[in-house]
């Protein structure tokens, strides 16, 4: 079947930035699988995806207003420690998830210090344009279940 709204898409991909540099892929693991139509992933890749069908392989260039939008100024936030979500050390630099209103976030941290941490509330990707080589590994139809919740079940989906 095609790509459409209400199917579930399993794909790999390969991000890259505008010069070519890899910056994630999933070749490492097991494919992404998303919910078509539902904002399971960034709107300039949906709408790359919308009719392609399994062994498709395309590359998406994704203007950084349709990918994760332009960076804000002022997004500076001092959290404290205990709240963040990734444990471990922590450096100025590296990424790491907060708990928001809306949920799991990806902020930079920026400073760190005894208790808290300054991070930059900007997703690492706003203001890039991005590249996606895809290719999909299957299209199937969404299961009732997965239609009430709004996101895909099983491998690289939602695991609950
Ligand atoms: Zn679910």
């Amino acid at each position: 079947m095609d790509i459409q709204k209400d199917c579930v898409v399993s794909f790999h991909y390969r991000l890259s930035n505008s010069e070519g540099t890899e910056l994630e892929t999933s070749r490492n693991g097991d494919p992404v699988a998303y919910l078509h139509g539902r904002r399971g992933v960034i709107r300039g890749l949906e709408e790359a995806m919308t009719g392609k069908s399994q062994g498709d392989i395309f590359t998406a260039d994704v203007p950084a207003a349709k990918a994760y939008g332009a960076r804000k100024e002022g997004s500076i936030q001092r959290v404290p420690i205990k709240h963040l979500l990734t444990k471990g050390r922590l450096k100025p630099g590296m990424t790491v998830k907060i708990n928001t209103d809306n949920g799991p976030r990806d902020v930079t941290v920026v400073k760190v210090g005894k208790f808290n941490v300054d991070v930059d509330a900007n997703h690492p990707l706003a203001g890039m344009d991005l590249s996606f080589d895809i290719e999909i590994i299957d299209v199937r139809a969404a299961s009732s279940e997965e239609l009430a919740h709004g996101h895909a079940h099983g491998v690289g989906g939602h695991q609950h």
